[in-house]
């Protein structure tokens, strides 16, 4: 699905893979890597990232970016 994406539903789709990531590994491991790496202080803000990717990923389902749109498929 982001094979062919642009540049910005790349980077979109890369910050809900971290968040999906972070998940995962926080039930297996009960490590949470965002706040190991970034501090508690910063984690909040990649949350709010995690979750505006994740409503833009949403929009995604209903709305093709003009970007992508434009780009031909490999
Ligand atoms: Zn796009």
């Amino acid at each position: 699905m982001l094979k062919n994406a642009c540049t910005v539903c790349k980077v979109v789709g890369l910050i809900a893979i971290i968040g999906a990531l972070n998940w995962g590994i926080m039930a297996l491991f009960h490590v949470n890597m965002v706040e190991q790496i970034a501090g508690m202080g910063m984690a909040n803000w990649i949350y709010m990232l995690v979750g505006l990717a994740g409503i833009m990923l949403l929009v995604s389902f209903v709305y093709v970016c003009p970007a992508c749109r434009k780009m031909k498929p490999a």
